[in-house]
């Protein structure tokens, strides 16, 4: 049994994911306590209440605890069993963070799955849909299995009512070597507004621009989607490499004017363009999991994140695995070494 202190390292919602997936991959129960110790509002809230559950159900795990506030959990981890399966968070609560909890068990399983998963997919501090799609995915595909996801029906923040599709066809996982992006193929920023006037949309993008002032005219598209997927607002700011696609995003706020979240995403754009490295900032603790039940593998990033850190302390405290993460002029360089 691992106990683990959630309020350690980065101290959220991501420990708790990872430390169910570890479970399931290593048949290795825990018992976590202070979880989100280091949020405003510590405790589960919705959005983890259904992640664990929904790695229970693809586990055969028991978990003690489970319940909207909880600050402790228990997790026995029981048998992975493919098949099809739908989850519903039942407020704007991440679809991607469901699935970043339970991909990695399914995709290493003995059968493929289908899931349909119901909540947010455009929602703060959280993957969007185009990021699972065109960023994370085709670097797990690369690793083996073949995994594909639909967007079926937007959800925004606070409404939620999204909903995605994925289907998994699992394979052992190769390590890969993400350490070059390759040749720049494209760019292009899209702002989409469902339910709220299109001048917002306008106004994210021309702040964009300011940002990233080498991009062509023609990059910067505004998307209406119909009103009733709204109200909600999200910008895309995507580059493809032959090796990579990094997507940045920023989503309406309430209160918070459109222009700063545009510009918070176009910098951070910038600031990947401007360095050398394969992954940005969140696709780093995103490909850890991976890479150890792949036993290998390495990675070039930008800046470490506190996620990657917290990750990475989890994943060797499971697997026995070890990383070693070593700056390079304008990139760091993360190797799972043994
Ligand atoms: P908490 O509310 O406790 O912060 P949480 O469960 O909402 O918890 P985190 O623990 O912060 O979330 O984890 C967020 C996860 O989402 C991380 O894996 C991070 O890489 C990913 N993520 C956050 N923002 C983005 C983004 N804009 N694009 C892609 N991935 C993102």
């Amino acid at each position: 049994m691992i106990i683990i202190d959630g309020s350690e390292g980065e101290g959220g919602g991501q420990v708790l994911r990872y430390a169910c997936a570890l479970a399931l991959l290593t048949g290795t129960p825990f018992t976590i306590e202070n979880i989100r110790g280091q949020r405003e509002k510590p405790g589960l809230m919705r959005q983890h209440v259904t992640a664990i559950e929904a790695a229970c159900v693809i586990g055969g795990a028991e978990c003690s605890g489970l319940a909207v506030g909880s600050n402790s959990i228990s997790f026995r981890p029981g048998r992975v069993t493919p098949g099809d399966y739908h989850f519903a968070v039942g407020t704007a609560g991440s679809t991607g963070l469901v699935l970043q909890t339970i991909l990695v068990p399914l995709m290493t399983a003995d059968a493929p799955s289908h899931l349909v998963i119901e909540g947010g997919t455009h929602a703060m501090a959280a993957p969007p849909f185009e990021f699972i799609k065109r960023t994370l995915l085709p670097v797990i595909n690369r690793m083996g299995p073949a995994v594909s996801a639909r967007l079926v029906r937007h959800g925004f923040f606070p409404r939620g009512g999204g909903r995605i599709e994925i289907d998994i066809a699992p394979a052992p996982l190769r390590p890969i070597e993400g350490i070059e992006r390759g040749a720049a193929l494209s760019v292009q920023a899209t702002a989409i507004v469902a339910g709220i006037p299109l001048d917002i949309a306008d106004r994210e993008l021309k702040a964009a621009r300011k940002n990233l002032a080498d991009w062509p005219a023609e990059a910067f598209a505004t998307r209406q989607l119909p009103a009733d997927q709204g109200p909600g607002n999200a910008l895309l700011i995507e580059a493809r490499y032959e090796q990579v696609t990094e997507i940045m995003s920023a989503f309406g706020k309430l209160g918070i004017p459109a222009e700063r979240l545009a510009t918070t995403a176009a910098r951070r754009m910038a600031g990947y363009l401007a360095s050398n490295a394969f992954a940005g900032p969140y696709l780093q603790d995103q490909l850890l999991l991976p890479m150890a039940v792949a036993r290998g593998g390495a990675f070039t990033t930008v800046k470490l994140s506190e996620h990657s850190r917290t990750a990475m302390a989890l994943i060797e405290r499971f697997t026995g695995s070890r990383f070693r993460v070593s700056a390079q002029a304008d990139r760091h360089l993360v190797e799972l070494i043994a």
